[in-house]
């Protein structure tokens, strides 16, 4: 956790083993993956090509998709087909429901993982009298799961695809729901008894999720399960997500500080920022979440203070124009800073600086060292020609 962050910052994260999605892989000391989900009806297959293609442009890498009927599984099998004549081959998961192992088992055979919800397979009444579920009416529940998902399993095992054993918090089985409470502990043995089911079939291609709309219960979740699955020496990969999250800035937050908070803590190999949104707007948040925390460099790295009294030139006008101007470089890290009182022990170890002088004048930096004073007006030109002599244009 983050007890142990070093001086570099870098986040010591849970070992996982390695899952693969397509060409994609999941946990295994890998960046952590970028995932989001079409919102297209998945028969409309030049919708999906074009949705898919569109979201993979922006960034996301694997791509999820809803399955709820035979028709559906069927049309992933051409989606993937066009995207392979048309594009590449996109890794794709098949969200499948409750309602039928065949579905399952046509669409296993189009895409790269196939997503179950646990809580959705075992179907219990509550029952008013009953005062228990037992030990035995537990294995009984897992034997049944078992019976039920074993094609799905031999069938993944057998083309070394994946699965995402994803429970959420609202759809919990009314078993797990009467012996643990609507509660993380719930969410975290409705995981376990679908990954001991895996197991026991000798299949560990696994990804497991926890979501809730909550950011507390979320969070309570997955570190709840990483400690479980540590303890019992499962490592399999976790993907990370807060559902529900709504839209604009508020949804934005609540997804950053529960899947960023859990990053923090090591935990996570796999995200999916859900935005009631366009899903193309939820990639720059995945790698806006990824890049804070050091995981991903994706993008430069800006520094910028937030300015006082002591500001000598416009900071906000001049951030834009230092973005417009570097943006297309990532890894590097630039710093715009006020004045040079605070301003030079504050650039975080940036690449370079462009720091305000005196009234008119500014000074550039390269790292920790001022390199020349130019005309506030020169200064933009002037950091550009500074990296070019430098030779880290491009
Ligand atoms: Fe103010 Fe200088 Fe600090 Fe910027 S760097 S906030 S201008 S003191």
């Amino acid at each position: 956790g983050l007890v142990n962050l070093d001086l570099t910052g870098s986040i010591p994260r849970r070992k996982t083993r390695a899952v693969r999605v397509g060409d994609v892989y999941i946990g295994g000391g890998n960046p952590v993956v970028v995932q989001s989900m079409i919102n297209e009806d998945t028969l409309d297959i030049e919708g999906c090509v074009a949705s898919i293609r569109r979201l993979h442009e922006a960034g996301c890498e694997v791509v999820r998709l809803t399955v709820p009927s035979m028709a559906h599984a069927h049309a992933v099998g051409f989606i993937k087909q066009r995207l392979r004549e048309t594009y590449r081959d996109v890794p794709l998961v098949a969200d499948v429901h409750h309602n039928g192992m065949n579905i399952a088992l046509e669409v296993a055979k189009h895409v790269d993982k196939v997503r179950i919800n646990p809580g959705l397979y075992v179907f219990e009444k509550p029952d008013p009298n009953r005062t228990e579920y037992s030990r035995a009416d537990f294995e009984a529940a897992a034997q049944k799961l078992k019976e039920t998902l074993k094609p799905l399993i031999l069938s993944l095992r057998e083309q070394d695809k994946a699965m995402r054993i994803g429970v959420n918090h609202g759809s919990l089985s009314e078993r797990m729901l009467f012996t643990y409470g609507d509660t993380p502990e719930g969410m975290v043995e409705s995981a376990l008894e679908c990954i001991r089911v895996c197991r026991e079939l000798d299949f560990h291609n696994l990804v497991i999720s926890m979501k809730a709309s909550k950011v507390p219960v979320m969070m309570a979740a997955y570190r709840l399960l990483a400690k479980r699955l540590d303890q019992e020496s499962m490592d399999y990969p976790i993907h990370l997500g807060v559902t529900e999250a709504g839209d604009g800035e508020y949804g934005r937050i609540k997804s950053s500080i529960g899947i960023g908070g859990l990053l923090a803590e090591g935990i996570g190999d796999t995200i999916r920022v859900s935005l009631t949104e366009d899903p193309v707007k939820e990639i720059p948040v995945c790698y806006g979440i990824l890049q804070a925390l050091g995981l991903r460099r994706t993008m430069v790295e800006y520094v910028a203070c937030p300015s006082c009294g002591r500001t000598l030139f416009n900071i906000e006008e001049v951030l834009h124009k230092v973005r417009d101007a570097t943006k297309h470089m990532p890894g590097l890290s630039i710093a715009v800073m006020g004045c040079i009182v605070n301003g030079p022990g504050e650039m975080a170890d940036a690449d370079y600086g462009y720091v305000g002088k005196t009234p008119g004048k500014i000074s550039l930096y390269r790292g920790r060292e001022e390199i020349r004073t130019v005309p506030e007006n020169q200064g933009v030109a002037e950091l550009i020609k500074l990296m070019k002599e430098d030779g880290v244009w491009v």
